[in-house]
């Protein structure tokens, strides 16, 4: 390394080696910061090269014997022993989300690039409330979710914000939906005075199959769960736009008082989409906050073949985008963005020391004015920005091609194949069914998938997931890996039988 780059390690905020005797900033730090890299760099290239199958299957029990030898008291003398020891306790043991194998739940794959950017967010580790602890970060987080806006189909006047995940987007969204309705209908502003007495009759739409996030964020929003009006789906468990409008009326005529409708684009359980343009018409007409959880959907804007499916999201005031569902991010890395950034105001507080009442923020932007339960923050933003300006929109809509293409092609196997049921085909590439072969007598499908899904899980050979459906027992397959072939799957529907076979003896 030359003495410019010396320099500016010297100028980087590490911390000491664990060789105190060493100068903070020295040689010493960057040669420390290089073997610590490589040596991680090492471990990861170890455990891509090693792991066949998505998870060891090791037990609990096993793990915490592991745990047993450990002292955490007693400092490990050098970086090749710590990598060892957490080699032993975490990285031998990890679920590898990589493998076809793994098609469990929503955690994609990652791109090289992002991984690229981890680095530095971590080393330099800006913090994204202020201007002043992020500098650039805070404008290469705005331009990413200006982009997002736009290709959700907002104009310049939208908004946004990075947040830790879905979840956090989806309370985000039915918070400004509350106050909004509270501000503008009753004239009050619940983040000064608290709910007023009418909140207990606030209503909040969403469907059978909507994310659980939606009951605990009516939960810590002070209207409990019972605010929520569950509507009936469709045969694709989605949303049924006609009986929204029913219930919508039915609450009215009850009394209680709608103010919002939270449609999902792209369901956990099925991967299929309300129908977001019948739904925000309604949501329009009734004059209710619109909030779509795109947050596994969003992977949409990413294709023109698919885009349509979006359609009728334009109309939403808020929508969730998980990129760490759908953009092959690591996690975390998600947003809320809405279509008006006024929308955003009701929930800023000024702190004195960060974000002063006086400051000009069209002059000195401070992100945090947008959170409400973030202060520090990661730069997530950055990993976005390596991936899209690195390989662009297309080459990772590519992936979602190939993704929701190999998804239908392993709906239509299991449909072809009468020892097992398919609940439904899905928009995204998550697909619900069971085993039900001839030897098992149809009272005993339940416990028998049980028994499957058990057995595969502590083989480690395939990770599926499982959900109920009318109250039995269903196994459910995540496909979200543009590597996963179509024979992978036929493989891995080989395994489902043969682990049948044997849950039987
Ligand atoms: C995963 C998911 C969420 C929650 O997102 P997290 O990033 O896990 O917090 C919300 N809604 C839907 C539809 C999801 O699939």
């Amino acid at each position: 390394m030359d003495t410019a780059t010396i320099a500016a390690f010297e100028e980087m905020t590490i911390l000491p080696p664990v060789d105190t005797d060493k100068a903070i900033f020295s040689a010493a730090t960057v040669q420390e910061y290089n073997t610590a890299m490589q040596a991680a760099l090492e471990l990861v290239a170890t455990f891509l090269e090693r792991t066949k199958k998505p998870f060891s299957g090791i037990t609990p029990q096993a793990l915490a014997a592991v745990f047993e030898t450990v002292d955490v008291d007693t400092p490990l003398p050098d970086y090749k022993s710590l990598l060892e020891e957490v080699d032993k306790l975490y990285v031998e043991h990890a679920t590898a989300f990589h493998l076809p194998q793994y098609i469990a739940h929503l955690n994609c794959p990652v791109v090289i690039p992002a991984l690229a950017a981890e680095v530095l967010v971590s080393a330099i580790n800006s913090s994204q409330d202020t201007y002043d602890q992020s500098a650039g970060g805070t404008l290469m987080e705005e331009r990413i979710i200006a982009w997002t806006g736009r290709e959700l189909g907002f104009d310049a006047d939208c908004d946004g914000v990075f947040t830790a995940g879905g979840s956090q987007s989806n309370l985000m969204g039915l918070l400004l939906a509350r106050d909004h309705y509270a501000m503008r209908y009753l004239q009050h502003n619940i983040k000064l005075n608290g709910c007023p007495p009418q909140a207990s009759r606030f209503r909040i739409f969403v469907s059978e199959k909507s994310h659980f996030s939606n009951q605990k964020n009516a939960a810590l929003l002070g209207l409990g769960e019972q605010a929520l009006v569950a509507v009936p789906t469709d045969s694709r468990f989605r949303m049924d736009a006609v009986l929204l409008e029913a219930a919508i009326k039915k609450e009215i005529a009850a009394g209680n008082i709608p103010i919002a409708i939270v449609a999902t684009a792209g369901t956990t359980d099925f991967g299929n989409l309300d129908p977001l343009l019948a739904i925000g018409h309604i949501a329009v007409a009734y004059h209710l906050w619109y909030h779509v959880d795109a947050a596994y959907g969003c992977g949409l804007l990413l294709t023109d073949k698919y885009r349509y499916l979006l359609n009728g999201v334009e109309l939403a005031n808020s929508v969730t985008v998980d990129y760490h569902k759908s953009f092959f991010q690591p996690i975390s890395s998600s947003a809320i963005i809405v279509k008006n950034k006024q929308s955003l105001d009701i929930i800023r507080h000024h702190a004195d020391y960060l974000n002063p009442e006086e400051q000009d923020y069209d002059e000195l932007p401070a992100l945090i004015n947008k959170t409400v339960t973030q202060s520090t923050r990661r730069f997530d933003a950055l990993k976005l920005w390596f991936t899209l300006r690195l390989m662009g929109k297309q080459q990772l809509g590519n992936y979602t091609n190939t993704i929701i293409d190999t998804a239908e092609q392993a709906a239509c196997l299991l449909e072809n194949d009468s020892d097992f049921e398919l609940l439904c085909h899905s928009d995204l590439g998550v697909l619900v069914f069971r085993y039900k072969p001839d030897f098992v007598a149809p009272l005993a499908y339940d416990a028998f998938n049980q028994k499957i899904k058990k057995s595969l899980f502590s083989s480690g050979e395939v990770l599926l997931a499982s959900t109920r459906v009318n109250g039995l027992f269903y196994l459910k397959f995540t496909i979200l890996n543009p590597l996963t072939t179509i024979s992978d799957i036929q493989q891995i529907l080989t395994t489902i039988k043969r682990h049948g076979k044997n849950v039987l003896q």
